[in-house]
C-alpha cells in the first residue's frame, strides 16, 4: 500500500530482497564484492533528443545541482561521512577500490540490504538512528521532555522536516536547515535560478525560482505548490522530502533529486486508463449495490525517465516510484503527485526479472516475457486501488475496508490492485479498447505477471505486496489457472486463467465491500502460503541479483 499511497520507501521494496549476507563489521574483498554483486550494474539512457535548446541548458545546470545534493545528503546521513568518503577515495588498492564502490552505492559505511550493520571498520557497528539529524548522544527522551519545554511555533521546528537539532552549551537547539547548510544551499539556489533563466516552460520556472527561495528561506510551501503545478517536458523534483532516514523519529526530510524527462507515450496511456476507470467499476465482478457510481479523483500519475537521482533517491534499493509532497497542508489544498520512473523500472526489469524468468519459465515461454505489459500492469494496479469498496457499511455503520480487516488489509488490498489490474486489462483487450495490443497480447500480460509472481515472493511473506501475490498465485494454481511444469517451471493456462482473474476479482472485492475480516483471515491463511513448489523455485532464484547500480549514461554523456 505504502508503495503505491504514501511515499517512496514501500516503491524501493518493489525489488527488494532482504536476504542478508553474514558479514564482519571489516568485510574483505570477496565478501565486499558478493555484497555488490546484489546490485546488477545497468545504464540508464533517456532521450533528450526532444528538449529545447533553453532546457538543454537548463538541464545541464540542473545536473550539477544535483551533485550539489550528494554533499548535502552525505552530511545528513553521518557526521563521519565526508571525512571517511575522502579518505576512500585515497586507496587504490583493489579492496579500496571495492569498499569504495560499496560505500558509493550505499552513501555510507552500512550497508542497506543488510539492516544497515557497518561493511567497514571504525564506524558505528550500525547507522545512527537519528542519522545526523540530532546529536549522536541525545536520547528519544530527553529530546521529548525537551520539545515539552518549547512555545507552539518552536515546539512546530523542532519537529518539523526542516531543521537540525545541536547541542549548545549542554542545551538543545533547532538550526534550520537554510542555516545548516547555508553555503551548499546558495549554490544551490544559484544553479535553479541559472535554468530558470535558460526554459522557456512557465510551470518549471516557477518551480525552480520557488525552490531556490525556499533553499534560502527554510518555507517551502509556495515551491511544493509549484511541484504539483509543475507540467513540463523536463519534470524536476529537488529539495528536502522524505524522512525515512530519521529512524528516531521520522521528522527529518533528507536532501535527494530526480532530474527526469516527461514521457509522454506512457502519460497518455495513463490518461487514457483514468478515463475509462469508471466503466471499469461499473463493470466489477460485484454485487451492484457495492459499486461506486461515482469514483473520486486520483492522484495525478506521470510517468518520466530518469536522467539522474542523487542524494537520498540514490542510495540502496533504487525508487521506482514515488509520492509528494509530504507536506499535509499541500496535500490537503492540493492533493498529491505519483511519480513513476520508467526508464529505472525497466532497468529493474532487465536485471532482475528477466533473469528470474529464465528459470521459472519454460524455454518456449520466454519470449512472451515483456516490459510493456510489466509496465502497463503496473500503472493498472496503481490505478485499480482508486477503483472498488472505500466507503463501506457494516451493521449499520459507516466504515471503511481498512478499519474493518486492520492488519490484514494491506495485503489484501495490494492482492486486489493485482488481480483488479488483470480483470482491467482483460475487460479492455476484450472490447479492443487498447491500440496497441497485439494478437499476443494476453499471452504477454499473463506470462510477464506469472514471472513477476516470483520477484516478488522473494520479499519474504512478512511484506504485504509478498503476502498479496501469494495468495494471488495459490488461488489461481488451484483453479488450474498456474499449472506446475514436471521440470520445476510453471506456464500459464490460457482456457483458465480469465475465469480464474474474474473470480478472484470477485471474492476479494466482496470481502472489502463486506469488511468481512473473518473470511479476510480464511482466505489468508489458506493461500497467502510458501507451497513446496513454489518453496523450491524461490530457492533456486537465490544467488540472482536483487536491484539495480544504475550507471547514468545520458549524465555521462552531457558532461562530456
Ligand atoms: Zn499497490
Amino acid at each position: 500500500m505504502k508503495r503505491c499511497r504514501t511515499g517512496r520507501l514501500a516503491c524501493r521494496l518493489i525489488f527488494a530482497l532482504f536476504t542478508t549476507i553474514a558479514m564482519a563489521a571489516n568485510a574483505d574483498l570477496a565478501e565486499l564484492r558478493k555484497m555488490a554483486a546484489r546490485f546488477a550494474a545497468a545504464p540508464l539512457r533517456v532521450d533528450t533528443s526532444g528538449l529545447s535548446e533553453g532546457d538543454r541548458r537548463a538541464l545541464a545546470k540542473l545536473i550539477d545541482a544535483a551533485h550539489a545534493i550528494d554533499d548535502i545528503f552525505l552530511t545528513q546521513l553521518w557526521s563521519g561521512n565526508h571525512a571517511l568518503y575522502e579518505r576512500l577515495k585515497k586507496d587504490k588498492t583493489d579492496l579500496g577500490r571495492a569498499r569504495l564502490g560499496y560505500f558509493w552505492l550505499n552513501k555510507g559505511p552500512w550497508s542497506a540490504l543488510d539492516g544497515h550493520t557497518a561493511f567497514l571498520p571504525d564506524v558505528p557497528a550500525r547507522k545512527p538512528e537519528g542519522a545526523n539529524f540530532y546529536p549522536a548522544d541525545m536520547t528519544k527522551q530527553e529530546f521529548e521532555k525537551w520539545v515539552n519545554t518549547l512555545p507552539g511555533t518552536q515546539r512546530t521546528e523542532a519537529q518539523g522536516f526542516f531543521s537540525v537539532i545541536h547541542r549548545r552549551d549542554g542545551k538543545l537547539v533547532a538550526v534550520p536547515y537554510s542555516e545548516e547548510y547555508r553555503p551548499e544551499l546558495q549554490r544551490l539556489a544559484s544553479l535553479l535560478n541559472e535554468a530558470a533563466t535558460t526554459t522557456a516552460s512557465a510551470s518549471l520556472k516557477r518551480y525552480l525560482t520557488t525552490r531556490a527561495a525556499a533553499f534560502l528561506s527554510n518555507d517551502y510551501y509556495e515551491s511544493d505548490v509549484a511541484w504539483m503545478d509543475l507540467d513540463s517536458p523536463l519534470d524536476i523534483t529537488i529539495g528536502p522530502y522524505e524522512t525515512y532516514n530519521d529512524e528516531l523519529f521520522g521528522y527529518k526530510a533528507a536532501f535527494e533529486a530526480y532530474i527526469t524527462i516527461r514521457d509522454d507515450a506512457e502519460t497518455s496511456k495513463v490518461r487514457f486508463f483514468s478515463e475509462r476507470l469508471q466503466e471499469i467499476e461499473n463493470n466489477l465482478p460485484i454485487r451492484p449495490e457495492y459499486r461506486n457510481p461515482k469514483i473520486g479523483a486520483l492522484a495525478p500519475i506521470r510517468v518520466v525517465n530518469e536522467v539522474i537521482a542523487t542524494g537520498d533517491a540514490a542510495h540502496g534499493v533504487r525508487t521506482a516510484a514515488f509520492n509528494l509532497p509530504n507536506d499535509e497542508r499541500v496535500v490537503r489544498e492540493k492533493g498529491s503527485k505519483r511519480v513513476m520512473l520508467r526508464n529505472v523500472q525497466e532497468a529493474k526489469f532487465n536485471s532482475v526479472l528477466t533473469p528470474i524468468a529464465a528459470l521459472v519459465l519454460p524455454a518456449s515461454d520466454r519470449k512472451n516475457l515483456s516490459f510493456e505489459w510489466f509496465f502497463t500492469h503496473i500503472l493498472a494496479h496503481e490505478l485499480t486501488h482508486g477503483i472498488g469498496p472505500h466507503q463501506i457499511r457494516v451493521a449499520g455503520r459507516e466504515t471503511t475496508p481498512r478499519k474493518e480487516l486492520k492488519e490484514l488489509y494491506s495485503a489484501i488490498e495490494e492482492a486486489k490492485a493485482d488481480i483488479t489490474g488483470l480483470f482491467m486489462l482483460q475487460y479492455m483487450l476484450d472490447r479492443k479498447q487498447l491500440p496497441q495490443a497485439g494478437a499476443d497480447a494476453e499471452r504477454r500480460l499473463y506470462t510477464s505477471f506469472l514471472a513477476s509472481a516470483f520477484r516478488t515472493l522473494r520479499f519474504g511473506l512478512t511484506e504485504s505486496h509478498a503476502k498479496g501475490m501469494a495468495l494471488q498465485f495459490n488461488y489461481l494454481a488451484d483453479r488450474g489457472a498456474f499449472v506446475t511444469n514436471t521440470d520445476g517451471t510453471f506456464h500459464v493456462d490460457f482456457s483458465k486463467i480469465k475465469e480464474a482473474v474474474r473470480s478472484l476479482t470477485a471474492d476479494l472485492l466482496t470481502l472489502e465491500a463486506e469488511g468481512d475480516y473473518t473470511r479476510a483471515k480464511k482466505m489468508l491463511d489458506q493461500f497467502s502460503v510458501l507451497r513446496p513448489n513454489l518453496k523450491k523455485a524461490l530457492d533456486r532464484l537465490q544467488h540472482l541479483p536483487v536491484d539495480i547500480n544504475p550507471d547514468h549514461v545520458t549524465t555521462r554523456q552531457m558532461r562530456n
